[in-house]
């Protein structure tokens, strides 16, 4: 089973995806809990690059799908082969949010590197069985954000940036309905738990 989380910074992802670790761990169940981009020596590596250094988007992709691959081939392929439970915090629909909506690049070449990094045997990518996404607004996100940890280059962006990465996540949601749940993060955090809860339940994997 592997299960992503995805929305703009300040949307919450961390405190829920400690609780699924617990609540999957309490079923009995072996937990990969990861990030990107990171989840390596060497993606943590790239990470402290993307977030800390200026470069054009194209090279920010690159690296980030680099780390991706990385990542799948060191962690994600072999937790998911022992049947473990990955939770990563961030994957692929993140660089379409940040590269592609954010930094406007272009979509199709991300859809491109997608079907090369994720390729697993002819006709089939990996992709998480599903990926719950934090929506919230971004001025409500800015207000979160403030003052709750040194910015790196991403979270120091403007208003338009987060609506674009927003935007971009609402694209992606409506190519892959299925494996996308959206989660309203603007409301206490319990309940947005319970509405996680429920969609888990539901999709049976709770
Ligand atoms: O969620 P987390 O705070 O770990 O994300 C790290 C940063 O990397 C965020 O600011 C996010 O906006 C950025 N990021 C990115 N492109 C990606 C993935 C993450 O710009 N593909």
């Amino acid at each position: 089973l592997f299960i992503s989380f995805e929305g703009i910074d300040g949307a919450g992802k961390s405190t829920h995806i400690n609780a699924l670790v617990e609540a999957f761990e309490t079923m009995g169940r072996n937990v990969v809990r990861t990030r990107e981009p990171g989840g390596t020596p060497l993606a943590e590596t790239l990470r402290e690059l993307v977030l800390n250094k200026a470069m054009d988007p194209m090279t920010e992709a690159l690296l980030v799908f680099a780390a991706r691959r990385d990542h799948i081939v060191q962690v994600i392929q072999p937790a998911l082969s022992q049947g473990a439970v990955v939770l990563c915090d961030r994957f692929t629909d993140s660089s379409f949010a940040y590269q592609g909506g954010g930094r406007s690049f272009d979509w199709n070449v991300l859809e491109s590197l997608e079907r090369w990094v994720q390729v697993q045997s002819i006709g089939s990518i990996l992709q998480p069985d599903v990926t719950i996404w934090f929506d919230l607004p971004s001025n409500v996100a800015a207000i979160r954000l403030q003052g709750a940890r040194v910015p790196d280059k991403f979270e120091s962006q403007s208003e338009p940036f987060f609506d674009r990465v927003a935007q971009a996540y609402a694209k992606r949601m409506s190519s892959a309905p299925d494996r996308f749940v959206r989660v309203n993060s603007n409301q206490a955090a319990a309940d947005v738990w319970s509405d996680i809860h429920a969609v888990l339940v539901a999709k049976g994997v709770l």
